[in-house]
């Protein structure tokens, strides 16, 4: 029998960072052999907050980062599909089927069309914004996806995908798997700044490619526990980003444990704290780093990458979408 599948992805607007790390990329890189991966790199989706022709043409640039990033982490083009969005045009026609099943007063319920307007202070929302749920459901049900590892940012988005494979289903006959969502071991990381979310968007990141010299720099200047003024001061944990950090990448466990129960202790200083954390998070980028160098220097692997990536995937797309079609009574 074939192996189940999964669909994730990332839009490409900069580089990867620990977020999506912990987020997804582990879940990715664990699950390669397991299941037949189709990891899309949403140019489409950029399009939902970025329409200046400027921004646009940053997205060739950020679409060979990301390419880079997956490599770099052990992602493996020769066990998954990578591909661009765009590139695969029978998602918009599906994207369009889809959007006669779902109410317009669905789309906005979806949390995180709040969070952006806020984030971004957007007043009024585009279509395309407030669709963007419906376009990542036809991502995802083109490739009849079982299973989706995103961060607990993008639950509800697959609980859509859910409710739209289940609606289809049922008016039509049975086309689309319901998928589950996969969220990473630390569902949400928060930002340097100590913003709920480390994002893009926000430029409160760590990237997977900073240098060493950068990830000192940032985690010397992380946001922590606000209430302590003096390294005698007990200190807080819970939700202080920098132990976040510490229980999600720093893989002395010993350290840690004796970390934590210095600070709340008033024993030892935010600074040390931080610096054995930046040390940490070296330690967990170099063999990224490493890779990184080599795969860099290899001529037009990202171009090949997706020659067959956008291929494979396009073939998927014009299979579903004549079953689709088919069923409706389309054809
Ligand atoms: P943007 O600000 O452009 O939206 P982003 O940093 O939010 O960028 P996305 O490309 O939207 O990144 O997200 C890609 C994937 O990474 C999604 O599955 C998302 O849930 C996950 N992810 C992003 N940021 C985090 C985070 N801080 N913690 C856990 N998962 C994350
Ligand atoms: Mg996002």
């Amino acid at each position: 029998m074939d192996k189940k599948r999964i669909l994730t992805g990332d839009r490409p607007t900069g580089k990867l960072h620990l977020g999506h790390y912990v987020g997804t990329l582990a879940n990715r890189v664990r699950l390669q052999d397991k299941y037949n991966c189709f990891f899309i790199i949403a140019d489409l989706h950029v399009l939902t907050t970025k329409t200046g022709k400027k921004e646009i043409g940053q997205i060739n640039k950020n679409v060979r980062h990301l390419i880079l990033d997956y490599l770099s982490v052990g992602i493996d083009p020769k066990k998954s599909v990578i591909y661009r969005q765009s590139r695969v045009p029978e998602v918009a026609y599906l994207s369009l089927l889809f959007s006669m099943l779902v109410t317009v007063p669905r789309c906005q319920r979806v949390p995180t069309l709040k969070e952006v307007m806020h984030d971004l202070k957007i007043t009024k929302p585009s279509l395309g914004l407030l669709t963007y749920p419906v376009l990542q459901a036809a991502d995802i049900l083109m490739v009849k996806a079982h299973l989706v590892p995103v961060g607990k940012d993008q639950e509800s988005h697959i609980e859509l995908t859910r409710e739209i494979a289940h609606k289809f289903n049922e008016m039509y006959g049975r086309v689309f798997p319901e998928p589950k969502t996969l969220i990473g071991e630390v569902p949400t990381l928060p930002g340097l700044d100590g913003k709920a979310k480390m994002s893009k968007s926000l430029g409160n990141c760590i990237y997977l490619s900073d240098s060493e010299k950068e990830v000192k720099e940032k985690v010397m200047g992380m946001y922590t526990d606000p209430t302590r003024i003096h390294s005698t001061d007990p200190g807080h944990i819970k939700g202080n980003p920098v132990f976040i950090y510490h229980n999600a990448f720093n893989q002395d466990k010993e350290e840690v444990e004796e970390l934590k129960k210095h600070y709340q202790a008033g024993e030892v200083g935010d600074v040390e704290v931080k610096e054995r954390l930046a040390k940490a998070i070296n330690v967990f980028l170099d063999p990224i780093r490493f890779r990184r160098a080599k795969f860099e220097k290899e001529k037009n692997l990202v171009e090949k990458i997706l020659e067959k990536g956008n291929q494979k995937a396009r073939q998927e797309a014009q299979k579903t979408l004549g079953e689709v079609k088919e069923k409706m009574g389309l054809e």
